[in-house]
């Protein structure tokens, strides 16, 4: 459909625990799996700690009870 250009781009992820919309350049947000991507507040809730010096997560949030990608199945 031409002249759509106002929708985004399937870049932007949402929080596999809380379902909030992650910009991938703005929060820090931790990627597991697949498709899994925690927000920092449910990282952080999570147990996940984040090295702010290395930008790395020097302990990663438990992911237990999320799926990694949604209608997948085992
Ligand atoms: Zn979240």
């Amino acid at each position: 459909m031409p002249g759509d250009e106002s929708r985004e781009p399937e870049l932007a992820s949402n929080c596999s625990d809380c379902g909030a919309p992650i910009d991938p350049d703005g929060s820090r947000s931790y990627a597991f799996g697949e498709q899994g991507l925690l927000c920092w507040s449910c990282a952080v809730r999570r147990g996940g700690r984040y090295d702010a010096d290395s930008e790395t997560w020097s302990r990663a949030p438990s992911v237990s009870g999320l799926s990694e990608a949604s209608g997948e199945e085992e």
